[in-house]
């Protein structure tokens, strides 16, 4: 089999069910529509419904992004400093925006550039997201015809909004600066009598020190208010989808674009996130050296923090998971005959910081036997040791390793984790979760591993009431539970 024959061999379907569209030029990102040729479980289909919303937001980003005039009377009304809908125009914008600023490791960015989009398809908003953490040398651009990045231009540096900026929409709930609209005010902030004019934006603060006030973005009548700014900027590191299905400006739509809960991020991720050239050739060069033989590819995400020393206990519940649940060979104390040409042959791929994981289970299957004379080549490419922010080829590896992580047939990760979530989500697989590798290393429970009950990532810091009744948040709709691995986080399942 040459390697042209490779893109032929499957009836592989790239545009993954009408998900993306044809017409990109293929030079200019190999991966959009390669790489459904890589993957053996071909995934889920999307509905019609949100085939259709999809192309409705990609022709709303071409209508109203950077370049468009549009974009330009927006960013002049936001320069103005005055609420578009408070000012004393003939009718609302045709075109708002939402820009999601992009921080932390690669997990969280991808968890968070995939809520900020859905948010955007629902709430009608043009996406634009934050260039500053490598965005543009990761990532195709998902959209045709025009850029998701936000321009130079733009009158504020984003990495300044937080906490203590004025236009925080907390803060200006908190001051009664803002309020809800009550009955006939029809959503815009400006008609809530007896306030102040709004700002030109609000800022949305979801990290993790968000106070009680943030939290009310998961409510529905702040979701009205908030519809009234042209202007949003969201700060998050979170997988918030969930809390959309909380509320119910949104039920209807999400139920329509998602009849599959479960199948949220798969979609979204497939979407958004198609590595640019240069991380496509980490990605198939070590595909085709290291999977693309194997009967069977299994792959390990071994999650760990450069200050923790290793752990044998971890490392025994790596080999007790993939042994126990039938996704490596056991290894024997006999001596197994080879079983030669033909023998169904395993590739392990294991993802970490560092290399002490891989070198013990390779050394194992080295110094003894599998069953059955089972052959199992395990490999890691890389282990950077420490985590970076910002440093070009360190990020190119970690999102060729997330990808590859993808494209096996079966997935072990630590729990917690988003790089893991990421590696699940774009492979429409449920992994088996190791507890997360807490300092002190301990067992939560006797088994090594566990199955993860949905494909979806968990939202960390997840609202923990419903807004209306106050019932717990995991408990208010279907399909919407607390995560295993963080108890207080919600998943859709
Ligand atoms: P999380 O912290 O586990 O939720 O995952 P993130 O992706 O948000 O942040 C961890 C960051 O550490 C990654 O983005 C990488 O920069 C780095 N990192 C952690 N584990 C690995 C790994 O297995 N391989 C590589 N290449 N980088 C890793």
């Amino acid at each position: 089999q040459g390697p042209d024959d490779f893109y032929t061999m499957a009836a592989h379907d790239k545009l993954h069910g009408g998900l993306l569209v044809e017409g990109f030029g293929q030079e200019s990102c190999r991966s959009r529509y390669q790489s459904a040729a890589y993957r053996r479980n071909p995934g889920r289909r999307p509905s019609e419904h949100l085939v259709s919303r999809l192309r409705r937001q990609e022709a709303r980003q071409r209508r109203c992004g950077p370049g468009t005039a549009a974009y330009r009377d927006a960013l002049e009304q936001l320069k103005s400093g005055k609420n578009a809908a408070a000012a004393a125009a003939p009718s609302p914008p045709e075109c708002k925006y939402l820009v999601s600023i992009s921080y932390r490791g690669l997990g969280n960015r991808l968890l968070a550039a995939a809520s900020a989009f859905l948010y955007a398809l629902l709430t009608g908003r043009t996406l634009l997201v934050d260039p500053s953490a490598e965005t543009d040398s990761l990532f195709c651009e998902p959209f045709p015809n025009t850029t998701w990045l936000l321009p130079p231009g733009f009158p504020f540096a984003l990495w300044s909004l937080y906490i203590d900026t004025p236009e925080r929409y907390g803060k200006m709930r908190e001051s009664g600066a803002l309020r809800p609209p009550g009955v006939a005010s029809g959503g815009s902030p400006a008609a809530a009598a007896g306030t102040p004019t709004p700002p030109a934006f609000a800022y949305i603060h979801l990290d993790y020190n968000q106070t009680d006030h943030d939290k009310l973005f998961f409510c529905d009548e702040d979701q009205r208010l908030l519809s009234g700014f042209q202007w949003l900027v969201l700060r998050t590191d979170s997988y918030i989808v969930p809390g959309f299905f909380l509320l119910e400006t949104f039920r209807e739509e999400l139920d329509a674009l998602f009849p599959e809960r479960d199948a949220v991020f798969h979609h979204l991720g497939r979407y958004l996130f198609h590595p640019a050239n240069h991380v496509w050739g980490l990605v198939t060069r070590y595909y085709h050296a290291h999977l693309a033989w194997a009967r069977r590819r299994v792959g390990i995400q071994v999650r760990v923090f450069p200050w923790e020393p290793d752990s044998p206990e971890l490392l025994g519940r790596i080999t007790r998971c993939t042994q126990e649940e039938g996704l490596l060979p056991r290894v024997v104390d006999t001596e197994e005959e080879p079983a030669g040409r033909g023998v169904k042959s395993s590739a392990v791929l294991i993802t970490s910081l560092k290399a002490w994981y891989y070198e013990q289970v390779k050394g194992m299957y080295w110094e003894k036997a599998a069953a059955g004379g089972e052959v199992v080549v395990v490999s890691q490419p890389s282990h950077e040791e420490f985590q970076h922010y910002g440093l070009r080829s360190h990020e190119y590896k970690a999102w060729a390793e997330i990808f590859l992580l993808s494209l096996t047939d079966a997935l072990v990760t630590t729990g917690k984790s988003t790089f893991g979530y990421v590696a699940q989500g774009l492979a429409g697989m449920r992994p088996w979760v190791l507890p997360p590798n807490q300092a002190n290393g301990t067992a939560g429970h006797g088994r090594p591993c566990t199955r993860g009950v949905s494909v979806e990532p968990c939202f960390h810091t997840a609202p923990p009431y419903d807004c209306k009744s106050r019932r717990d948040s995991g408990e208010t709709v279907p399909h919407v539970r607390h995560c295993e691995d963080v108890p207080t986080g919600l998943q859709l399942v």
